[in-house]
């Protein structure tokens, strides 16, 4: 079907999606942005809100509070589950109805990616992964539930089960995490109890592969490593995960107990390739053209974390800037199709270059031949997230915040609200049981 005014129909509004639709707010089109959720997060800080230093509403924005002034752009909330290329049109469902078309003459998919546990499905009872507001707020109440459980242990020898956390991925997520739940222990919380010393917790940090941040130079790789350990972390490397169950993982044959394993290590792209039953690369994401469409529908564009798109040879990383650029450079393309205005020339993506932070007053930073760590990438990284953050009052309150912690170690968010005020969650379950101190 093809519109009087042409509908275009973005999926996903997260940094591709929001970017297409900002993109395209001059255009004289009905623009729909489709998302499950109601709010645009910024997943680079979604450790932090695990480790509680922000809190949810500091790194997501509502989606619709976000496009308020862009007239020409509808928010719906809702579940896409496929798309009618034949009929042009997307397949939504809600919490009202099922399978309701919405009908385009432009489609930008971009809805990201999620969890692999490569094969092992059965870790995620386990250990739940890090990609979603709601993963983190569980990440949080899970870590903050252990030292209450600990606390309340009259046997000491259950406090190091309970005070044993497990991170399995070194990449940046699991470094940033890592070493942001070491501060977290030895400095927030080191005068908040007084049966167990929050200390002594244990940190693991575990990757198959040799070195933590893989894909920086091994100079910073090597830097952020040494910065780990002198926070207390510990690396442990070269080894895969064989098992994890409630008591903990199983890595090179050797146990360790744990009642806390978070997963920051795969991901693996959303359905899109399969909604279009189109070709995607090993890891299941859409391969597109230079011009960011899907080949043979040039009104289908897929960007960000699930498409695929080689550039010098190489693959572009599941990076926020590549989703940003993307979303944008779709944006921009559909708006010269409308207008009739020449096509923008293909696109190329511009590495800004990439960054992770090593808890307090550390980080990494890799930009074409540059590498650089310790405090001035620290700023950098700093400089930056807050740059991107969706609004201005975001950018300030996350601001004061991380003053606020940088001088004093205290936190924005430690409250554990997952559970009734009679019940407390046992760690590993997400089946509230309730709580019989009194028969101890
Ligand atoms: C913990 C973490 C830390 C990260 N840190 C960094 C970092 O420091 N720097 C960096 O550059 N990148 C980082 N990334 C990667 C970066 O966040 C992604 O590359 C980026 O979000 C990809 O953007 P996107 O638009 O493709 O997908 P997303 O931003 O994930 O957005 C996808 C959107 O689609 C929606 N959606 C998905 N499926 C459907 C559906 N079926 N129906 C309706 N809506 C749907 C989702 O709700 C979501 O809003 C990090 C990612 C994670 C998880």
């Amino acid at each position: 079907m093809t519109h009087q005014t042409p509908h275009v129909v973005i999926v996903g509004g997260g940094f591709g999606g929001l970017a297409a639709a900002k993109a395209l707010r001059k255009t004289p089109a009905k623009v729909i942005l489709i998302d499950r959720t109601n709010h645009h997060l910024f997943q680079p800080l979604l450790y932090q809100v695990a480790t509680s230093v922000l809190t949810a509403g500091q790194i997501a924005t509502p989606i619709r509070s976000i496009l308020r002034n862009q007239k020409n752009t509808t928010v719906i909330m809702g579940e896409v589950t496929g798309v009618d290329k034949d009929q042009k049109c997307v397949i939504v469902s809600d919490a009202d109805r099922q399978d309701v078309p919405i009908a385009y003459d432009y489609l930008i998919l971009a809805t990201g990616a999620s969890h692999s546990y490569f094969g092992h499905n059965e870790f995620a009872e386990y250990a739940p992964g890090l990609k979603s507001l709601a993963d983190a707020e569980a990440a949080r109440n899970k870590i903050l539930q252990a030292f209450e459980l600990a606390e309340g242990e009259e046997d000491p020898s259950r406090h190091r089960d309970l005070l044993t956390f497990i991170l399995v991925g070194a990449g940046p997520t699991g470094v940033e995490m890592a070493a942001a739940l070491a501060i977290f222990v030895r400095n927030t919380l080191k005068s908040d109890f007084r049966r167990i010393d929050p200390a002594s917790a244990r940190i693991v940090l575990v990757d198959m592969a040799p070195r933590v941040l893989g894909p920086y130079s091994e100079s910073l790789s090597k830097a952020a490593k040494q910065r780990l350990e002198k926070l207390g972390v510990e690396v442990r490397l070269g080894h895969s995960v064989d098992l994890i169950d409630a008591e903990g993982v199983v890595i090179a044959g050797e146990r360790i107990a744990s009642k806390t394993v978070i997963w920051t290590a795969g991901v693996s792209p959303s359905p899109a390739g399969k909604w279009l039953n189109a070709e995607t690369d090993r890891a299941g994401r859409v391969r597109i053209q230079k011009d960011l469409s899907v080949p043979g529908h040039s009104e289908i564009f897929v960007v960000g974390d699930t498409a695929s798109l080689d550039q010098n040879g190489k693959p572009l990383p599941g990076l926020a800037q590549v989703a940003i650029q993307g979303g944008r450079y779709a944006g921009r393309l559909i708006h010269n199709r409308i207008v009739g205005n020449h096509p923008p020339s293909p696109f190329s993506y511009f590495d800004k270059g990439t960054m992770a932070v090593v808890g307090k007053g550390f980080a990494v930073l890799q930009s074409g031949k540059v590498r650089i760590s310790g405090f001035v990438a620290w700023l950098a990284w700093a400089a930056v997230h807050l740059q991107f953050l969706a609004t201005s009052s975001l950018r300030l309150s996350v601001f004061l915040q991380w003053v606020w912690t940088y001088l004093t170690g205290q936190r924005g968010d430690r409250l554990i609200v997952s559970q009734h005020a009679s019940e407390v969650m046992k760690p590993g379950l997400d089946t509230p049981v309730n709580a019989t101190f009194a028969s101890r």
